[in-house]
């Protein structure tokens, strides 16, 4: 909370700054809790082939190494279900084991229930996994009509929905804007009410069936989109009393700095209102790339703390070193030390009032000489060449620094 220094407001409320999740039932993955107020959990893909065991395994082991808590795999045939087995023992073998999800595509009913057997969730997509052919001289879908595939859906869904409830896993609803089934784009259009439409058919049959364990995710390539019927979602989950939690992602974000900021858009914007219980960046590059920016985007909403985070000015005619490199200098030296808010700044007239309560701060002080401080308090200057040295000191003495690995 922080409070104003304008005379005039000073008898308004300060604002709330904590993000307020929304409250969601708990869904157990593996030795993962998604949702239930448990922290956002970080999850990615492997893009190896599922029947190269050896090639998946290592892949999935460096995903989980570097923090990727669920690990997704691709499912196509019936022989890359059963290679699953296989993955999984030999993941408990030489490494350990990893909560996984197979995604399941066209018709996949039976490979989803052998599937099933050996990973913590399946993932479907209402779309697809009772795939209509495409009429293209369709005018209409009538009552009958949309009825029978229904029906058709409930038939092919009930035994994966039995299969996962009495097994005690998980299943991902996952819509995604570009694979609507033709019926829900007859009935609804190009929508994210097709999307929210096309979840709640697959929710009511798992409910039918006391079947609670459900992610659901709504996934878009254009950010407006995807955030519409996330926020739909959760406006249709309210009024129906269901708090199922919700997996994040901006589908085709594509590579480098716009696929990172598309997916911040997204994924940012509807973390900061407090929904989203588990997040993918989904980027054109390898997957390790994806988990540093879901955990830069936790970070810095304050949804996680995985790194140190650095507080440093922009720099301007005031500053009085070369704020890039003492940045940098100082993020090798103190980078391990997770949990510290560290501030660089190029000089004391704003420097001090701007670093945002960070524990330590390393600041410019005169030509050739910076301030370091704890918290607002400066505890000594020192010559500039001696400042990180200093500064790890300084961290020293109050017992808050650790030996790098
Ligand atoms: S802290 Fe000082 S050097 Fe940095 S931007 Fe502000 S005025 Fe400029």
């Amino acid at each position: 909370m922080q409070t104003l220094d304008n005379p005039n407001l000073t008898n308004t409320p300060a604002f709330d700054t904590t993000i307020h999740r929304r409250k969601t039932r708990p869904v157990q993955v593996g030795d993962i809790t998604i949702g239930g107020g448990n922290p956002v959990v970080v999850q990615s893909m492997i893009n190896e082939d599922t029947l190269d065991i050896d090639g998946s395994v290592a892949a999935i082991r460096r995903l989980h190494e570097i923090g990727c808590e669920i690990v997704r795999v691709t499912v196509p045939s019936m022989a890359h279900a059963k290679a699953l087995a296989e993955i999984k023992q030999k993941l408990a073998d030489t490494y350990q084991t990893v909560p996984l999800v197979a995604d399941v595509h066209h018709n996949g009913m039976k490979i989803a229930l052998e599937v099933a057997k050996h990973v913590d969730k399946v993932r479907i997509n209402p779309g697809l996994y009772v795939f209509e052919k495409p009429k293209s001289d369709r005018t209409e879908y009538t009552e009958t009509e949309f009825t029978e595939i229904g029906d058709k859906i409930r038939s092919t869904l009930e035994p994966l929905v039995i299969s996962l409830r009495d097994q005690g896993k998980a299943m991902r609803i996952g819509v995604n804007h570009g694979s609507l089934s033709e019926r829900m784009l007859f009935t609804y259009g190009d929508t994210p009410e097709g999307m929210v439409e096309s979840a709640l058919e697959f929710i009511k049959i798992c409910a039918s069936l006391d079947f609670y364990n459900i992610v659901l995710s709504l996934k878009a390539s254009r950010v407006p989109v995807m955030l519409a019927a996330y926020r739909l979602m959760v406006q249709r989950m309210n009024e129906l009393g269901m708090e199922y939690p919700l997996h994040l992602g901006v589908t085709e974000a594509g590579d480098g700095e716009y696929g990172r900021i598309k997916s911040t858009a997204g994924i940012g914007t509807l973390l900061a209102q407090g929904i989203g219980d588990t997040i993918r960046v989904s980027l054109t590059e390898s997957p390790e790339k994806e988990i540093p920016v879901c955990y830069s985007i936790l970070q810095a909403l304050g949804l996680r703390k995985t790194m140190v985070e650095y507080v440093a000015c922009p720099s301007c005619g005031r500053t009085l070193f070369n704020l890039e490199e003492v940045l940098h200098k100082v993020r090798e030296a103190t980078k391990h030390l997770t949990g510290l808010d560290i501030a660089v700044m190029g000089c004391i007239v704003n420097g001090p009032g701007e670093m945002a309560d960070a524990d330590y701060g390393y600041v410019g002080k005169q030509p050739g000489y910076i301030s370091l401080y704890r918290g607002r308090e400066e505890i000594k200057k020192v010559p500039e060449d001696r400042g990180v040295e200093e500064l790890i000191n300084l961290i020293k003495s109050d017992d808050r620094w650790v030996e790098p690995e």
